[in-house]
């Protein structure tokens, strides 16, 4: 099939498959539908694929969450616009500035004329008309004065709003949108941030690696809807059981992460075990129906920073750590100490 065919056929596919979803035809949930067929991206064909298989609905949340997950460009696109309009109202105050200056042009000039005409002498006839003649200019140019403050205020108003947006939008795209907590990019400038603090000050700090037991098999039974509330009990727990000051996220998919300035490795692991002992305890019913679905397990690594250790080595270790704990039998946390001695480890 030559290029130009396919991309017709996938085109094609991609506005059935949502009209058939009832899936609004926007450029936004075109190009997830489009990748989707095309298979362009494994992740996103797998999590479609899934959905599609529990009968999940694709309401405006789900939609935007594809969208922003696989290709999120929505910030930059707002971004633009902003860029726009900030442009837009600083012509404006600077044409209002300009106007002005003619104004006050203009006005010098006028006072330079009667102060001219005054010097020569003035008659009693012609006093009232150059008299009432400044007046008027003087209040025509007062005038003006205030509807250029008014407009000058107004830009300022629209500047404010157009922060607030911005500042709102800058949260909104490091928050994850399905369980509220910082998403992957917020975690990644988070880790830059508390590792340079921690070179500066030679501070102790931890990374906490957590990942769901068995949630392919709890997706599978029970569908992704059920999946998804999982994903947001694992997120508040993680939230109430961290110190002020950690910063809990979604690490991606269904693992999870902590960082954790000013903490050696045994307050990492207690507050790792915490999260673990707290999810196991808790039993997951279907809000509808009532019915329990039985309890969720997970698994944690907790690695210790060490001086001139990258990100991605530390997130290693903590993963080896994870991955230690899921060999182990699951429900457990494993911390690199118990990695490099695997007697101190139960089977
Ligand atoms: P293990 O105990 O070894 O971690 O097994 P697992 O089944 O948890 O691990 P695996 O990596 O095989 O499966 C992860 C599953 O997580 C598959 C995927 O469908 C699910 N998942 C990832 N993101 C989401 C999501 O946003 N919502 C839901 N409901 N499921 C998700
Ligand atoms: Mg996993
Ligand atoms: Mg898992």
């Amino acid at each position: 099939m030559n290029d130009l065919k396919r991309i017709k056929t996938l085109a094609e596919a991609a506005l059935s498959s949502m009209r058939e979803r009832l899936v609004p035809p926007t450029p936004e949930n075109f190009q997830v539908w489009f990748h989707y067929h095309a298979d362009s991206y494994g992740d996103l064909t797998r999590l479609i694929d899934g959905l599609l298989r529990d009968k999940a609905a694709f309401d405006q949340r789900r939609n935007d969450e594809l969208y922003a997950r696989f290709f999120g460009g929505e910030i930059q696109n707002a971004t633009l616009n902003a860029a726009a309009s900030t442009e837009k109202i600083l012509q404006e105050v600077l044409s209002q500035i300009g106007l002005a200056n003619q104004d006050a042009a203009s006005y010098a000039g006028f006072l330079r004329e009667t102060a001219s005409k005054l010097e020569g002498g003035v008659s009693a006839q012609t006093l009232p008309a150059l008299l009432s003649g400044l007046f008027a200019e003087t209040k025509r140019i007062q005038e003006r004065n205030e509807a250029l403050e008014s407009r000058l205020l107004n830009s300022s108003e629209e500047m404010s709003i157009l922060r607030r947006d911005l500042e709102t939008m800058q949260r909104d795209a490091q928050t994850d949108g399905l369980t509220g907590i910082a998403n992957r990019k917020r975690f990644d400038m988070e880790m830059r941030r508390v590792l340079r603090e921690a070179e500066e000050t030679g501070q102790p700090m931890c990374l906490i690696m957590l990942d769901i037991d068995h949630f392919k098999k709890f997706n599978d039974l029970y569908g992704h809807q059920m999946g998804d509330q999982v994903l947001k009990l694992v997120a508040r727990t993680m939230k109430d059981c961290v110190r002020a000051g950690d910063l809990p996220a979604r690490f991606g998919g269904e693992e999870f992460s902590v960082v954790l300035p000013n903490a050696g490795l045994a307050e990492a692991a207690d507050i790792a075990d915490r999260i673990r002992r707290t999810i196991a305890s808790r039993r997951i019913v279907r809000r509808d129906s009532k019915v329990e679905l039985g309890g969720i397990t997970l698994c944690a690594g907790v690695a210790l920073w060490q001086m001139g250790e990258s990100v991605s080595g530390l997130i290693e270790r903590a993963d080896e750590a994870l991955y230690v704990a899921k060999r182990s039998g699951r429900n457990r946390v494993i911390t690199e100490e118990q990695v490099r001695d695997p007697d101190a480890i139960k089977m």
